[in-house]
C-alpha cells in the first residue's frame, strides 16, 4: 500500500473507531487495489498464515459491515474490494467497467462524479432519496 493510501485508510479506520486486529490488517493488504472473490481472499489470507476459513469469513463480514470493504456482482460472481481508500467510489456508489477478455474478466473503474450528479438530478429521481448508485458496464475493449 502506498504511504498516502495507508494514511487515508487509517484515518478512515480511526473515524469509524475500528480496532484493526492482525487478521483485519492482513485482509486490507490482500484486498489493496484489487477486486477479489472470496476464494481469492481466502488464498491470500492462507498465504499469510490465516488458515481458518471461519476466521477469514468473520473478518470479511466485519469489514463489510463497517463499510471498509464493499461487494459487487460481476459475471454472476461476488467480488470484494476496499471502499475506504478508493477514490473512484465509496461503498455505495461506483461505476465498474467489465472487460470480458478471453480468459475470465478484467475489472476497471471509472472516476466520473458527474454521472452520479446527472442521475441524482434526473427529473424523476429528484424526490427520491438515493442510497446507492451502482453501474456495471460490460463489453470488450475496441
Ligand atoms: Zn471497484
Amino acid at each position: 500500500m502506498s504511504q498516502a493510501i495507508k494514511e487515508r485508510f487509517y484515518k478512515g479506520v480511526k473515524k469509524h473507531n475500528l480496532r484493526m486486529t492482525k487478521p483485519r490488517k492482513a485482509m486490507v493488504e490482500v484486498l489493496d487495489n484489487k477486486h477479489l472473490t472470496f476464494k481469492e481472499i481466502l488464498k491470500g489470507m492462507q498465504d499469510r498464515g490465516y488458515l481458518n476459513v471461519q476466521t477469514v469469513y468473520n473478518t470479511l463480514y466485519f469489514l463489510l459491515d463497517q463499510k471498509v470493504v464493499c461487494e459487487s456482482f460481476f459475471n454472476d460472481l461476488k467480488y470484494y474490494e476496499l471502499s475506504l481508500t478508493n477514490q473512484n467510489h465509496d461503498a455505495n456508489s461506483h461505476i465498474h467497467l467489465i472487460d470480458t477478455v478471453d480468459e475470465g474478466i478484467s475489472i476497471k473503474e471509472i472516476y466520473a462524479p458527474e454521472i452520479f450528479e446527472f442521475i441524482k438530478n434526473y427529473d424523476e429521481l429528484r424526490k427520491f432519496d438515493i442510497d446507492s448508485i451502482k453501474i456495471v458496464i460490460e463489453g470488450k475493449e475496441k
